[in-house]
C-alpha cells in the first residue's frame, strides 16, 4: 500500500513538473529586431478621401433591379479623379464596374501579386437609419472617427490601397512584381460579375498570381480573453455553407383531436437532435496552429492548457466549443434558421420545415454534412432536403514567403505583435481569386476591437482616423515587402 502511494505521488509530481516546464517553454517567439517604419502621410486629406468614397450609395441589394447604377459610375469617377497617379501610370481594365489595375513590375520571372478589396456595402435596414448616431451615407469625421456605411467593410480596405499605391508612385517605388489592384462592385452578392469577371479574365491572359490579399481578418485588440498584445489573424481559408430543410410529415387533421406525436413535435424531436450532437470538431490543422500562436500570449493557466494538450485537449476543446467565436473556428456550425409549420390556427400541419444552415469547415464537405444530419434525424417520418451550398476553399500555405511577408509588414508599421494564420467564417471574393492564386490571404491590416465587430454589416459603423492611417501604411508594407521579391 505504501509503495503504491509513492508510486501516484512520484507520478503526480512528475505530470506536474511536465505540465509546468511545457508551460513555461510556451512562450511567444523573441521580437526580431525589427525597425518601425517613419511613414508620413497627410492624415487630413487621407481622411477626406475616405470620407468621400462613404458619401457614394453604391449598395448591393439582394435584387438588382434596386440597383443605383449611377452611384456606382459616380465612384468610379471620382476614384479616378482623385488618384490620378495611380490612374495615369497603372493601366486600367473596367470588368463590368470592377476596376482592375495594373502595375508593371520590373521583373518578368516574378509570378504577379493582386491586392484586392470591394467598394460596394450592404444595405441599411430600412427604418434603422434614426438608430445612427450620424448618418449612413453622409460620411461624416466627428472626434478622429469617420462614420458611413463602408468605413470598416470594405471602403478603408479600397482606399487605403489606393492611397498607399499614390504614396508609393510619389515616392518613385517601383515594384520588382507585378501588382493587379482588384476594386469590386458586388462582393457583397458574391461577386459574380466583379471577382468572378476578373478571375476569369487573369485566366484567360494566363496569369496565375504568387499569392492574393482580400479583406478579411484584422489586428484584433482586446478580443481574446487574457492578450493583451495585438493578434493580426490572416485568414487562410474560409468557410462553405450548406442550407438542409429538416422536414417532418403527419396526416394532418383537425387540431380538436390531436395524435400524441405530430410533425411540429416529431420536428422539435429531430431540432433537439442536432441541437445535441455538434457537428464533430476539433484543435488540428489550421484551428490547432492558430490558437498554439495566440496561446503563447495567454496567461500562466490558460497558457498551462494549450500547452499541455495531451493531457488537457479535452477541456480546451469544451471550453473553446463554449463560446460562439471560437467555436466557429473549430467545426462546422449548425444554426436553425426559419421554421414553418399549419397554415392555420386549428389545422395539424401535414408537413412542418425547419431551415438550417451550416458553415462548413475545411475539414468538412457538404456530402459529408448531409451524411451526418440524416443519420442523427432521418427517421420513418423525418427526410432531410438539399437547398444547396458550397464548400469550404482550399486551405492556403502560411509557411510561405508571402505570409512572411505580411507579418513583417504588420511588425514594421505595429511593433512586436502576434501573427497566426486565421479561418474566415464569413465569405469573401477570394473564393474566386483563389481559383487563379498560388494562395489566398484574407485580412486587412487595420486595427479592430471588439466593440467595432457590430458595425459590420450593422448600425453605426465607423472607423477612428488613426486605426486608418496606421492601416494605410500597412498597405504600404505589403506592396513594398510583397513586390520585392
Ligand atoms: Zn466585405
Amino acid at each position: 500500500m505504501k509503495k503504491l502511494t509513492l508510486v501516484i505521488t512520484a507520478v503526480l509530481i512528475l505530470s506536474t513538473a511536465v505540465v509546468v516546464i511545457r508551460t513555461l517553454l510556451h512562450a511567444p517567439p523573441p521580437f526580431a529586431d525589427i525597425t518601425q517604419v517613419n511613414i508620413d502621410l497627410d492624415e487630413l486629406a487621407l481622411a477626406e478621401h475616405l470620407s468621400q468614397a462613404i458619401t457614394f450609395q453604391t449598395v448591393s441589394h439582394q435584387s438588382s433591379s434596386e440597383k443605383q447604377d449611377l452611384e456606382f459610375q459616380r465612384f468610379i469617377d471620382w476614384a479616378k479623379a482623385t488618384y490620378p497617379e495611380v490612374n495615369s501610370q497603372l493601366s486600367l481594365v473596367m470588368l463590368n464596374q470592377t476596376m482592375l489595375y495594373k502595375w508593371q513590375g520590373s521583373d518578368n520571372q516574378l509570378q504577379p501579386i493582386l491586392l484586392t478589396g470591394h467598394y460596394d456595402v450592404v444595405p441599411v435596414i430600412p427604418g434603422s437609419e434614426h438608430k445612427w448616431t450620424h448618418p449612413p451615407f453622409a460620411g461624416e469625421s466627428v472626434n478622429g472617427e469617420i462614420w458611413g456605411r463602408g468605413a470598416l467593410d470594405d471602403k478603408s480596405g479600397v482606399i487605403g490601397m489606393l492611397e498607399a499605391v499614390t504614396y508609393l508612385l510619389k515616392d518613385g517605388f517601383k515594384p520588382a512584381r507585378t501588382i493587379y489592384l482588384s476594386f469590386g462592385h458586388d462582393e457583397e452578392i458574391g461577386g459574380p460579375e466583379g471577382a468572378a469577371a476578373v478571375t476569369a479574365f487573369l485566366k484567360e491572359t494566363q496569369v496565375q498570381l504568387a499569392w492574393s490579399l482580400d479583406e478579411g481578418s484584422f489586428l484584433f485588440k482586446g478580443m481574446f480573453p487574457g492578450v493583451n498584445t495585438l493578434v493580426a489573424a490572416i485568414n487562410v481559408a474560409e468557410k462553405g455553407s450548406i442550407t438542409l430543410d429538416i422536414v417532418a410529415t403527419a396526416a394532418g387533421g383537425h387540431s380538436s383531436m390531436p395524435p400524441s406525436n405530430s410533425a411540429i413535435t416529431d420536428l422539435a424531436q429531430a431540432i433537439t437532435r442536432l441541437h445535441e450532437n455538434p457537428i464533430p470538431g476539433g484543435l488540428e490543422g489550421l484551428s490547432a496552429k492558430m490558437f498554439d500562436v495566440i496561446s503563447r500570449y495567454m496567461p500562466f493557466s490558460t497558457k498551462a492548457l494549450f500547452a499541455n494538450p495531451w493531457l488537457f485537449s479535452q477541456l480546451i476543446e469544451k471550453q473553446l466549443s463554449a463560446s460562439p467565436t471560437t467555436n466557429a473556428m473549430l467545426r462546422t456550425t449548425t444554426a436553425p434558421t426559419m421554421l414553418s409549420g399549419s397554415i392555420k390556427t386549428n389545422v395539424l400541419p401535414i408537413e412542418a420545415v425547419a431551415t438550417v444552415n451550416f458553415r462548413i469547415h475545411p475539414r468538412d464537405n457538404t456530402e459529408s454534412i448531409v451524411a451526418f444530419v440524416t443519420d442523427t434525424v432521418a427517421s420513418d417520418t423525418i427526410t432531410v432536403r438539399n437547398r444547396g451550398g458550397v464548400n469550404a476553399s482550399a486551405v492556403s500555405a502560411w509557411d510561405t514567403p508571402a505570409f512572411e511577408q505580411i507579418a513583417q509588414s504588420m511588425r514594421e508599421v505595429y511593433g512586436d505583435i502576434a501573427v497566426a494564420p486565421g479561418l474566415m467564417v464569413a465569405g469573401s471574393d477570394s473564393k474566386h481569386y483563389g481559383k487563379v492564386a498560388d494562395n489566398a490571404y484574407r485580412f486587412n491590416p487595420f486595427v479592430l476591437a471588439a466593440e467595432d465587430v457590430s458595425g459590420f454589416h450593422g448600425t453605426n459603423e465607423k472607423i477612428s482616423v488613426a486605426t486608418f492611417i496606421q492601416g494605410t501604411k500597412g498597405y504600404i508594407q505589403i506592396i513594398r515587402n510583397g513586390s520585392s521579391h
